[in-house]
């Protein structure tokens, strides 16, 4: 990939480097507990955000069955008249999604906050310019910026698609009842590569109970597709420390896409 002037421009800004395309062959894809890549040593892996311990390990929905055979409109009707747990009591909108539709970078984040929810749409607000920011440095935009291109616009949604009160940590149970519909969206958009933002995500598509730390900086699969766990844009905002690596998970998930003419 040739970095554009501007793309430079913002990674300066943001204090990272550029990357760089590793000349190795296409990375290989680790399971959970083997080794990261050389450039991030295990000692930078701490700090991590860790999942609370005590949530129930998820489990199957009754909506998995239905929602498995969906098409977009239904799959989007279904979630926005969805009662199928205790989030849909007090949202204001759903947060179904947004981007390309066969998007090969799919972009999964955690629960909605006030302002997903105010809007119906995922990661606004202070962390949605984060990664909007980080994204545009990739050459990726969660907007159209030219007629139906997948290979820059990304699909953006989350593991749940309502609220939590407060803006708490969403339960096993929460995760487990809209886990679903994240597997639909998947399966519909068919991405090259999933970047999963943050613990919930990891754990929806995972899993995993493990702290980011330990599951960013290599590949995992899902279904058949490669998954890069990294940090939150909210949790990177409080730790810019950790924009660096966030950023080397990104550059990690951009060797699974199709190279670009420019
Ligand atoms: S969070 Fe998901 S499962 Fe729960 S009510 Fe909303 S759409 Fe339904």
């Amino acid at each position: 990939m040739r970095w554009s002037e501007p793309q430079r421009a913002m990674l300066r800004e943001m204090g990272l480097r550029l990357w760089r395309p590793q000349t190795a062959a296409a990375p290989g894809l680790a399971s959970p507990g083997t080794t990261g890549p050389s450039h991030a040593p295990a000692d930078e892996w701490a700090g991590s955000i860790k999942p609370k311990s005590d949530a129930p390990p998820i489990a199957a929905s009754g909506l998995a069955l239905t929602a498995a055979t969906m098409d977009w409109p239904a799959l989007q009707s279904t979630v926005e008249s969805c009662r199928a747990c205790s989030l849909c009591e007090n949202r204001r909108k759903t947060v179904f999604g947004v981007g390309h539709l066969r998007a090969q970078c799919m972009v999964v984040g955690e629960a909605p906050g006030e302002q997903e929810d105010a809007r119906g749409e995922p990661f606004v607000g202070d962390s949605g310019q984060l990664l909007d920011r980080m994204l545009r440095a990739l050459g990726l935009s969660r907007e159209a910026t030219q007629p139906d291109d997948a290979a820059r616009q990304v699909f953006i949604t989350n593991t749940v698609k309502c609220r939590p009160p407060r803006n708490r940590n969403p339960t096993g149970d929460e995760l487990s009842a809209c886990q679903p519909f994240l597997q639909r969206q998947v399966a519909l958009v068919q991405p090259k590569v999933i970047i999963a933002m943050g613990a919930f995500a990891a754990r929806s598509l995972l899993g995993s109970d493990e702290p980011i730390g330990k599951l960013r900086g290599r590949m995992h699969r899902w279904r058949g597709v490669p998954v890069v766990v990294t940090y939150h844009p909210a949790y990177l905002l409080r730790q810019p420390a950790d924009k660096a690596r966030a950023w080397e998970d990104l550059c990690l998930a951009a060797t699974c896409l199709a190279p670009r003419a420019d």
